[in-house]
């Protein structure tokens, strides 16, 4: 609806022009009409950023500014201000082009009345009131579309990863499975024949790959904890140098024949703080674990530990194969593996798990490698002081 008071800005360089139409809005009886004269598009730009008007009256012949050039600077100005077009009999054409441009409505100059001005510019305001609600509406339906579609597109993701998950979690459930039963099998079947040592070596075989599925499923259950929000806290007091110590001698007895150099340094104060060991030794273990299993025979693995005034950095580094630039982006899903791992064993679980438990920290995991140089791992945590 039209207000009962109606602004109006008339842009019209001509003044007796301008006082007849002031004259015959004073003679409107439906409502009141105010109006604010100015001679210039100029005057007109800087008049409507200080004032709030109704609808714009435009003369299209300005000194500054002629033909149709003035009404996109003013829609642009003010995109939801309506414009009635004042035009003399023999630019009608010219009128009619102006309206399919953005203005809401014409008046031809000679034929103007009280009622003709009226209803014109009644007419204007309650049309572009109509567009704007419409645009409106446009807007917040093209918004829930993408947003929908957004929802749709996610929603896909989602089960493409679950099945993808479940297909790699089947097979590396089964791969051990089948050296189960085979060693099984060799050890039922051949039980005369084989050695002691043949027997052990079987055994040993069913031993270890029940371990890897053991632990396989303990991964796969804290992927989904941790999804699941349900990743808990121990926060307990801990000597984070001598636990970074433990850690780095339990690493070095699996090294086993693997030649390599593993060195820890700490720098820093660390004070008195609290961790959870639990979520560290993931973190942890998993990126010193790569680092070796990653290492060329021979290598070299540092460990480094810098102690900041509110937050540890845990520096892992490692001289051995590299991550190729593309598998950099997607190392933290679970599952994946780079395509240089070459027949070098792993589940493509244990970065997941790292970021998921440093995430639960509140942390920042980053990797810089290049292949053939070799990877570094960092890991800022928030220290908690006591
Ligand atoms: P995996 O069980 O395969 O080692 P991770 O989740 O721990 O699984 O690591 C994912 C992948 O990231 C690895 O398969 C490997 O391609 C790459 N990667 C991780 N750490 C290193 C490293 N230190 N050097 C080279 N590649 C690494």
């Amino acid at each position: 609806m039209v207000a009962s008071s109606v602004k109006i800005l008339l842009i019209e360089d001509n003044s007796a022009e301008a006082r007849l139409l002031q004259e015959l809005l004073k003679q409107a009886q439906s409502k009141e009409f105010s109006l604010v004269h100015v001679k210039r598009l100029q005057a007109a730009l800087q008049e409507l950023n200080q004032d709030t008007y109704d609808v714009i009256l435009l003369d299209l012949t300005l000194p500054d500014s002629q033909g149709l050039s003035s009404l996109p600077r003013l829609i642009n100005h003010a995109p939801s201000l309506p414009i009635v077009v004042l035009t003399n009999t023999n630019d009608e054409e010219l009128a009619i082009e102006a309206v399919r441009q953005g203005a809401q409505d014409y008046l031809l100059k000679r034929q103007v009345n009280v009622d003709v001005l009226v209803r014109s510019v009644n007419y204007a305001i309650e049309r572009k009131q109509v567009l704007e609600t419409l645009r409106t509406v446009n807007e917040t339906l093209q918004t829930r579309v993408e947003e929908r579609t957004a929802e749709l597109v996610k929603a896909k993701e989602l089960n493409q990863f679950k099945s993808e998950f479940v297909s790699m979690l089947s097979h590396d459930i089964r791969n051990p499975l089948n050296t189960i039963l085979l060693a099984a099998g060799l050890l039922q079947n051949n039980d005369e024949q084989l050695s002691k040592e043949k027997k052990h070596n079987h055994l040993q075989m069913i031993r270890s790959a029940i371990k890897n599925v053991a632990q396989l499923l303990d991964e796969v259950s804290l992927i989904g904890k941790a999804d699941s929000g349900k990743l808990q806290f121990q926060l307990s007091p801990l000597d984070l140098e001598a636990f970074c110590r433990q850690l780095v001698e339990e690493t070095q007895l699996t090294l086993k024949d693997k030649h390599l150099t593993l060195i820890f340094a700490s720098f820093g104060e660390l004070g008195e703080a609290v961790w959870d060991e639990s979520l560290l030794r993931h973190i942890l273990g998993n990126l010193l674990g790569n680092a070796i299993k990653y290492s060329l025979p021979n290598g070299k693995v540092t460990f480094e530990l810098f102690g900041q005034e509110n937050t540890v950095i845990f520096r892992i580094q490692d001289w051995g194969i590299g991550i190729p630039e593309n598998d950099q982006k997607q190392l933290f899903q679970p599952f994946h593996r780079a395509d240089n791992v070459g027949k070098i064993p792993g589940t493509g679980l244990g970065l997941a798990i790292a970021k998921k438990c440093v995430d639960a920290y509140g942390g920042e995991i980053a990797v810089n490698s290049e292949v053939g140089v070799g990877t570094t791992f960092s890991v800022t945590l928030p220290l908690i002081k006591i």
